[in-house]
């Protein structure tokens, strides 16, 4: 392996923010100074108190609005990420089976979860190769239909539509919420974590339910199933009617959401940060599809994420060294997901990053690959 740190990149070629990785992800320097300008009047004060209160109450109206919410729909939050929320969706959402479309880490891991809940059926799990998606398939047996808008280990995207009339449909959006356009009359639960597209920390879950899932969450919490209190989704929603939390929330990760969410709506709304995320990976893919060394990994143009761009290498240029020397210049977390284990780079460009850093990037990327194709040639001199 070259020596990364002996490899300096040109200014010219170093994007205004290295941080291009898919979670956590970038959070502008702006918000990070907002949040320490809030000094002594937030952080290290009551969430029971009107300014928290106040704000899981901006952040609720904000995504309300930027999802475009029906009459209805509620939006709820507690702690423990996407990934707290499904074991709580096997407590609180599934009634006996479950569907589930795995083509990643991520999609997998929610039919894992289901497949190890005592209380539930074995779940009808359907499956496609990383870089591609499986149909869902309406089935009479199952009461709740799991999906993942963005695989974010592969770079997949997907339609979210309703598989069926009857059951409960649960969404992973969590690279894809506040990036990519959705239809809420599609879902029942539209959930995530805040620290990819809403350029947030980590921490806490977010979902918005519609009335059905309401009234499911509801019907389940009455019918004696043993729920562990963190898990009950019911709970969730009676704080979140109240502007709260069930316990103390990650209150920077509420304000760094709040602030994003308004910049989101600013860019023009979901349409507008679809349209510049998309704008953003046009850059890589464009640039990836006409490369003598390089291709998207997902071979179906229409399943290429707008937010997590996958570029597969042949093997005449090493991926992890290249990264490397990316890493080395300030350019962090461009690695592909570490159990897909390809020759690949992985870079997102969720709204928050602007499209002249992800040219800047390409083009450092190439000088890159130039520079240490030129070492290897170089006669060897011990
Ligand atoms: C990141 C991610 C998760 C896990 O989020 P946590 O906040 O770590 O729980 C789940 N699903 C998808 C699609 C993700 O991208």
């Amino acid at each position: 392996m070259p020596d990364a740190d002996a490899i300096r990149l040109p200014s010219n070629l170093l994007p205004s923010d290295g941080r291009f990785g898919s979670g956590p992800s970038r959070i502008p320097p702006s918000h990070l100074e907002a949040l320490a300008a809030t000094g002594t009047t937030l952080m290290g004060t009551s969430h029971r108190r009107p300014t928290v209160r106040g704000l899981v109450a901006s952040v609720q109206e904000g995504l309300a609005e930027l999802f475009s919410a029906p009459e209805g729909y509620e939006i709820i939050l507690g702690n423990g990420g996407a990934t707290l929320f499904w074991d709580a969706a096997a407590y609180s959402m599934i009634e006996h089976k479950s569907q589930h479309l795995a083509f990643g880490e991520f999609s997998s891991k929610f039919a894992s979860v289901v497949a190890a809940t005592p209380h539930l059926d074995e779940p009808d799990v359907r499956r496609a190769e990383a870089g591609s998606a499986p149909a869902a398939e309406p089935n009479p047996a199952v009461d709740t239909y799991a999906l993942t808008q963005n695989e974010t280990s592969t770079g997949v995207t997907t339609q979210v539509t309703r598989p069926s009339e009857d059951g409960l449909v649960l969404v992973d959006a969590t690279s894809a919420a506040g990036a990519i356009v959705f239809d809420p009359s599609q879902v029942d639960a539209y959930y995530f974590s805040p620290q990819k597209a809403f350029a947030s920390d980590g921490g806490l879950f977010v979902a918005m339910l519609s009335p059905r899932a309401i009234e499911r969450i509801e019907r389940i919490a009455a019918s004696g199933r043993a729920i562990p209190a963190t898990l009950s989704l019911l709970t969730a929603l009676e704080n979140a009617r109240l502007n709260q939390t069930y316990n103390t929330p990650a209150i920077a990760t509420l304000f760094l959401m709040d602030l994003q969410i308004k910049a989101l709506l600013e860019l023009g709304g979901l349409k507008g940060a679809n349209e510049r995320s998309r704008q953003a990976s046009d850059v890589l893919y464009a640039w990836a599809t006409t490369h003598a060394h390089a291709t998207p990994f997902v071979a179906d143009p229409a399943l290429r994420s707008p937010v997590t761009v996958t570029i597969d290498f042949d093997d005449t240029v090493d991926a992890k060294a290249l990264a490397a020397v990316l890493r080395s210049n300030g350019i962090v977390d461009v690695e592909p997901y570490r159990k897909l284990g390809r020759n690949q780079l992985r870079i997102a460009t969720f709204p928050a990053t602007p499209v002249a850093d992800v040219e800047r990037l390409r083009d450092a990327i190439d000088w890159v690959i130039e520079r240490l194709a030129d070492d290897a040639r170089a006669p060897q001199t011990a």
